[in-house]
């Protein structure tokens, strides 16, 4: 059986100054001993990256394959880490990143740099033993989880297509830049298919009827902010929900289209 574990949390960090935005990233053990990582966070997470593979026994020389959730600027930065592996993302979203819309703030142009070589799969490809690959569009075109067979049963691996338990239980995808109907089904799909979903900013959880129950703990977290006196730093911490209809108009011109 496959194996999952976390290699960097996702969690969720929005100032009135930007969006700070770390995802999860995850390591996939696969029974014939090759070893899959799943997204790879920002640059500002590099050498955290770094470390946490060292500690887990990970050489990012000898990763096998790398795989994008989606091309979003949070997402993809650290990809040349593993110099040896194949990068894999959606089709579609390959497709995207060749002319990405001017006004998606989350895939710069230059996201396609980013992407050079990477090889297009489609729903239901198995990529390892007990790890198949699955198209959840809506968040972006080609949003791409996986399904992993493990001992604990199905465990999604869902990228934004299911950023957060509370999405999950929800039951929208609140975070949308693409298509929402396709993102709520997407979200949807995960939820019916997964026993455990490793989300893309949030702590791996099921859902046990009504909540959720995460599989870690929260560990504490130090976060420092220079340039700004205390006095004008306020700390709200809320996990409430906005539908983010990204070009709301753009979305209903071009729904269908991609
Ligand atoms: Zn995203």
């Amino acid at each position: 059986m496959a194996t999952v574990d976390i290699v960097l949390r996702g969690f969720s960090v929005v100032t009135s100054e930007g969006n700070f935005a770390p995802c999860g990233v995850y390591l996939v053990r696969a029974d014939d001993g090759r070893t899959l990582v799943y997204d790879s966070a920002h640059a500002g997470r590099r050498m955290k990256l770094l470390n946490a593979l060292e500690r887990r026994g990970i050489d990012p020389d000898r990763v096998d394959v790398v795989v994008a959730s989606h091309g979003h600027w949070d997402h993809v930065q650290n990809f040349d880490v593993f110099k040896r592996a194949e990068l894999l993302a959606h089709a579609d979203e390959l497709a995207y990143l060749a002319a990405p819309d001017p006004g998606d703030h989350a895939t710069p142009a230059w996201t396609r740099d980013l992407f050079a070589g990477a090889r297009g799969v489609a729903d239901g490809e198995e990529l390892l033993p007990g790890v198949r690959a699955l198209h959840l569009p809506g968040h972006s075109p080609g949003s791409l989880g996986l399904a992993v067979e493990t001992a604990d049963g199905v465990a999604v691996i869902s990228g934004d297509a299911v950023a957060s338990s509370a999405a999950a239980l929800a039951g929208f995808c609140p975070n949308v830049f693409f298509d929402a109907e396709k993102a709520d089904a997407s979200l949807k799909r995960v939820v019916e298919l997964a026993d455990v979903v490793y989300p893309g900013h949030d702590r791996p959880f099921r859902i046990t009827g009504a909540t959720a129950e995460f599989l870690t703990d929260i560990r504490p977290m130090t976060v420092g902010v220079g340039g700004l006196p205390a006095e004008v730093v306020t700390v709200e911490a809320r996990t409430g929900l906005q539908r983010l209809l990204h070009g709301a108009a753009r979305q209903s011109s071009t729904k269908g289209n991609r």
